[in-house]
């Protein structure tokens, strides 16, 4: 079977098993707070498990991208030394909400895994989770005599909690897990050492393929269990390792899977892989084939590499292949970027939004590769200097600080310091690495920080209810509430039953507003200042800093949900603005033109975008006259709710790729011929409502991707005033003249030749001055001496004063005093060959000489100057300086 056929052949399985089928959510989490990837299948079905909202199907399967490299799930060290364990891979799941339970998951699993894929019986094993007394769950006893049947006594292993037991975070659904395991050794080395004692020993092939969790248990904050009104089945079967035991492969890179890849590695590099004479070679190309599928879907889902956060992990994750290209691979050149088109093609059936952005990824990759490969060459040049200055000391060992800093500000490698260190006879200080490592890391901990207590419920309700495309003000209920300690301060979280305000979702922020409490009381009403509005999951989650609501929240009946109405007004605006905006620049710069990302409020709508040259001055005024005219059409908003995903996309919707989409959709269309959008934002009734459109920016976000920033309404009539405002001072500071530009030029000239001819007097003076030092030389038998105080017009004046003089008086010494810009100068000059024959220095003396004027200075010793704050010293250091020659 190819892969192709495995995967289809799960789902078609699990389809025939009454199973809803869905696409796989982006590889980016959107909306979870506590994830940056989706690192298991289970992510995009958190809600329906945590009872915030509502499966469409009670049986749902799929194939899910999953990243682990962050977080809970770190496989990164790992990759590519091993044969089975990705950044990305795919992880196939089926799933029971509060439906089926371990009966049929269990035995589902088992038909498919041997009577589809035909997998030997007597190379599978399986686990149960044996019980953890301190925690009070007892051994899965219904696991076991589920499987007992099936696979027989001597094939299940009992777990412990680390291996068996699932906990989806350090609160939240738990529960035991049943594990499969296949032996996919030669029958040589099974007749030797049985499979059930190499399960779970990191044999690499003896590995699980396919986790089965049973949800029955809630972990509340002070880590108690209570059992869950529903059961759920939760698997996940790693599609990789799935195709290697069906291909009968003993490495997940022998598969169709990477071979593709591999093969490209082995033109570009010429070497052959698993030949086994360079060891790092192979890893190098298992790193490569491996972490290009991470960061080509990362991009392609809307994670570009950046500085920060999971933009951060997604740039580290490319250096680290571009590194052992590098290193191992004997690529000085950029390389990764020509392994997109290899992926695109293998994909385009199952994930086709990698086809559709193939060049755009292919150039952020390129971009990101000329620039690491630069740092490597700076860092290379830095670890040299380190090196040699070691060696001058005759010490062997670079210190851990020394790496880390190399890591941690020129991005370079450890492994790749610790590689080149090796190469030159030096070690690296490990541990003091270490060490460095963990008091960032631990500071970094610090900063996150963020304690919750449980939430409080206050009553039942099935979901929650969004009323704010239509109401401003609604009747609500608190559902439940928490309270949590951020560094700015102690905030409350608090969930509604319905409710008006716009959750932070899609690039527009938050409502604000209040909720007002006048039932239940008894000080009569309290009025609760909302300050921000985010999504958690599907929870919509009221913030308020207020202090002391406890009493009021829990006491408060039906209560009054009110958003700040002008506020959102002027989101409003700007939201349907992005949208006409982005229409107008398809037009003028191209339907390349695809949605990197957005931010807007009630001030400012900002816009990245895929483009690959700087949006001229003429094209920003036709997208604004673009825009603007739509705004004087005044074009009705015509909004469609719950239109199935498939038929909007049929009529032309514009989809943004990274976003996720149920399978009914939002539209927002200002006339189907110019702006039609799928969109959960709030929009301006119509177009007119926005007044005008200003853009006040535009410039380069990272490779490929610029940036715009745009006003509306009374915002772009505020910034147009202040521009105007600022013109007319110019004006009444020109007296008004009638064509500003030429008045401005005007005043330019001027001064540029009334600098040509303060340069020209200044000259003149020194000149006369010159005559004046020279007629009053003071000549000694072995030197000629000048020492007066000067009217210059700057500093550099005695340095070309003291030279001049040089070439018209033999054996000069000539010491300067000047009051320039109210500060006193001083500058010492002594000619070379005096220098030279008693050992004077100029530098000494005038730092001497300085102490008079309370300054310092300091220069060669033939040539010094000195700056200070006492003018009143001059006359002192003058005469100071009389008497030392
Ligand atoms: P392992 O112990 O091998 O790391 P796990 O216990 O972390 O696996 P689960 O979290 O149970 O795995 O994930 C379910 C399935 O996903 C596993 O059975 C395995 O087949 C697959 N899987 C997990 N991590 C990876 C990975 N990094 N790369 C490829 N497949 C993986
Ligand atoms: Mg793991």
């Amino acid at each position: 079977m190819t892969s192709h056929q495995i995967r289809q052949a799960f789902l078609d399985f699990f389809r025939s098993k009454e199973h809803l089928i869905v696409p796989s959510a982006p590889l980016v989490a959107k909306n979870d707070p506590t994830l940056m990837f989706n690192n298991s299948g289970m992510a995009q079905f958190k809600d329906f498990f945590l009872g915030n909202g509502t499966p469409p199907s009670r049986r749902i399967a799929d194939t899910q991208k999953c990243l682990r490299v962050s977080g809970k799930h770190n496989d990164l060290e790992d990759v590519g030394f091993d044969t089975y364990h990705h950044t990305m891979f795919e992880m196939l799941g089926n799933w029971s909400f509060g439906d089926y339970f371990k009966k049929e998951a269990i035995t589902w699993a088992w038909e498919l895994l041997t009577e589809v894929y035909k997998l030997p019986k007597d190379r599978l094993y399986v686990s149960v989770f044996e019980g953890d007394s301190k925690d009070g769950v007892p051994f899965d006893q219904e696991a076991w005599d589920l499987w007992k049947p099936i696979v027989g006594e001597d094939r299940i292993i009992l777990g412990n909690k680390k291996d068996n037991f699932w906990e989806m975070g350090d609160t939240g659904p738990c529960g035991p897990c049943s594990e499969i395991h296949i032996d996919l050794r030669p029958a040589s080395e099974v007749a030797e050492i049985s499979g059930k004692s190499l399960v779970n020993n990191d044999h690499p092939q003896v590995v699980e393929i396919w986790n089965l969790v049973f949800m029955q248990f809630e972990r509340k904050a002070d880590s108690s269990l209570v059992p869950l009104p529903a059961t759920h089945v939760d698997t996940g079967m790693g599609f990789e390792r799935l195709c290697m035991a069906v291909q009968n492969k003993t490495s997940n890179y022998d598969t169709d899977v990477f071979q593709n890849t591999i093969q490209v590695l082995e033109t570009l590099s010429g070497k052959t892989y698993g030949a086994g004479i360079e060891p790092f070679a192979d890893i190098a190309m298992r790193v490569i084939a491996d972490h290009i599928r991470a960061v080509a879907f990362a991009i392609t889902d809307g994670q570009l590499p950046s500085n920060v956060k999971a933009g951060y992990v997604i740039r580290r994750i490319l250096r680290r292949a571009v590194r052992y290209g590098y290193s191992y691979l004997g690529f000085q050149e950029p390389f990764f970027y020509k392994l997109v088109a290899v992926l695109a093609d293998q994909f385009k059936d199952v994930f086709t939004e990698l086809k559709t952005q193939e060049e755009f990824v292919t150039r952020v990759i390129l971009e990101e590769e000329k620039s690491f490969l630069r740092t490597l060459e700076s860092g290379l040049k830095r670890l040299d200097v380190i090196i040699n200055s070691l060696k001058e000391k005759g010490v062997g060992v670079i210190a851990g600080q020394e790496v880390f800093e190399l890591s941690d500000t020129f991005g370079f490698p450890v492994d790749l310091t610790a590689l080149i260190a090796r190469e030159k006879g030096f070690q690296i200080d490990e541990t003091g690495f270490q060490d460095a490592l963990a008091e960032q890391k631990k500071r970094s901990r610090q900063d996150a920080a963020k304690e919750a207590t449980d939430w409080i419920e206050l009553r039942e309700a099935d979901g929650v209810e969004f009323l704010g495309y239509d109401f401003e003000e609604t009747h609500s209920h608190i559902i439940k509430y928490r309270k949590v300690k951020t560094k700015a301060g102690e905030e409350y979280h608090i969930v509604l039953d319905r409710t008006p305000f716009y959750a932070e979702m899609g690039g527009q922020v938050g409502d604000t507003g209040v909720l007002i409490i006048d039932n239940g009381l008894e000080n009569g009403k309290k009025v609760i200042q909302i300050v921000d509005t985010k999504k958690e999951n599907d929870l919509f989650v009221h913030i308020s800093r207020d202090k002391d609501l406890d009493d009021a929240l829990q006491r408060a009946g039906i209560i009054v949900a009110k958003i700040d109405e002008t506020r959102r007004d002027r989101i409003k605006s700007n939201h349907t603005a992005t949208h006409l905006m982005l229409s107008a620049m398809r037009e003028v710069l191209g339907t390349h033109i695809g949605q990197k990302g957005s931010f807007l409020n009630d001030e400012v709508l900002r816009f990245d975008f895929s483009h690959f040259s700087k949006v001229t001055d003429e094209e920003l005024v036709k997208i604004e006259d673009r825009v603007n005219q739509k705004i004087r059409e005044d074009i009705r908003l015509d909004e469609r709710r719950n239109v199935p995903i498939k038929q909007a996309l049929e009529q032309g919707a514009t989809a943004t790729f990274g976003e996720k989409y149920g399978d009914f959709v939002r539209l927002i269309i200002f006339d189907p011929a110019y702006s039609f959008e799928l969109c959960g934002g709030t929009h301006a009734p119509s177009t007119g409502k926005i007044g005008v459109f200003k853009f006040i920016s535009e410039g380069s976000v990272s490779a490929g991707v610029r940036r715009v920033e745009a006003v509306t309404g009374a915002k772009a009539l505020e910034i147009m005033r202040q521009q105007e405002e600022t013109l007319n001072k110019i004006k009444d500071l020109l007296k008004n003249p009638t064509d500003l530009v030429k008045a401005v030029e005007g005043l330019l000239d001027e001064r540029t030749n009334l600098q040509k001819r303060i340069v020209s007097f200044e000259n003149e003076k020194i000149r006369t001055l010159k005559s004046e030092l020279i007629a009053n030389v003071k000549k000694h038998s072995t030197f000629n001496l000048i020492v007066e105080k000067v009217d210059v017009p700057s500093a550099e004046s005695l340095k070309q004063l003291s030279y001049e003089l040089r070439d018209q008086v033999e054996n000069l010494i000539a010491v300067f005093g000047a009051e320039i810009a109210g500060k006193p100068q001083l500058s010492v000059f002594i000619a070379e060959n005096i220098v030279q024959e008693t050992g004077l220095n100029a530098g000494k003396i005038v730092k001497d000489l300085a102490k008079e004027i309370r300054g310092g200075g300091g220069g060669q010793p033939y040539f010094a100057t000195a700056g200070g704050s006492d003018a009143s010293g001059l006359d002192t250091a003058l005469e100071k300086a009389k008497g030392l020659f």
